[in-house]
């Protein structure tokens, strides 16, 4: 085995030599996969490492689990949009025309502005003071009301590099610290802050 085999790859490396080979052309179903299929039947396999990873938008069917080990991770479980064809598609053409060097170099913040220009058409959220307001893009457009009987709790997440650091619940926009801030999931209930006022919503994923 040459040495550079033997180098032990994180999900982050391993992302972008998958996302580097899309750029080669979108790649349809992998039969011969023997995880196939892990999200559904016929799914394409162009992406087998979503490059949006940890996107931490419930709009596209994720969400935060707590592992046995105690760690907090972002789930795909529910997610199949990366295996769409035509998504996987629109993304080779959102990703492709940056240099590579670049999508090596560029972070986290990035990644998810391209994610959202592609599923609202704009970027909806912009980092302010450090903190990054997901709430605004994940409660858009869902029928939301205004809650006065629990507490104002909302999730902050840290990330570090890729991968979540951690997760707690904060009561007010003003506790973040350089933080995520996303809404609290119940079921199909989302619990966070819209316009000030501390709001109950439902509605359907916007998966494409
Ligand atoms: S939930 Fe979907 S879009 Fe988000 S990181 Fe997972 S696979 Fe990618």
């Amino acid at each position: 085995m040459e040495m550079d085999e033997q180098v032990e790859l994180n999900l982050r490396e391993r992302t972008l030599i998958d996302l580097f080979s899309a750029f080669e052309g979108a790649y349809g179903p992998s039969f011969e996969c023997k995880y196939y299929p892990c999200h559904f039947s016929g799914q394409d396999c162009t992406f087998c490492y979503c490059p949006f990873y940890p996107c931490l938008n419930y709009d596209m069917g994720g969400e935060i689990k707590l592992t046995s080990e105690g760690k907090f991770v972002w789930s795909c479980q529910d997610c199949w949009l990366i295996h769409d064809k035509k998504f996987a598609e629109d993304v080779i053409l959102a990703l492709s025309r940056f240099p590579r060097q670049r999508l090596v170099e560029e972070d986290w913040f990035f990644f998810n502005s391209i994610l959202q220009e592609l599923i609202y058409g704009e970027v909806v959220v912009k980092p302010e003071e450090g903190n990054y307001n997901l709430m605004e893009a994940v409660l858009a457009e869902k029928e939301c009301e205004e809650c006065e009987d629990r507490d104002t709790e909302i999730l902050a997440v840290r990330l570090d590099n890729f991968s979540i650091g951690s997760v707690r619940r904060i009561t007010n926009l003003e506790e973040a610290e350089n933080e995520v801030l996303i809404p609290l999931k119940e079921k199909n209930r989302y619990y966070g802050f819209m316009d000030g006022a501390y709001v109950v919503c439902r509605g359907s994923l916007r998966l494409i």
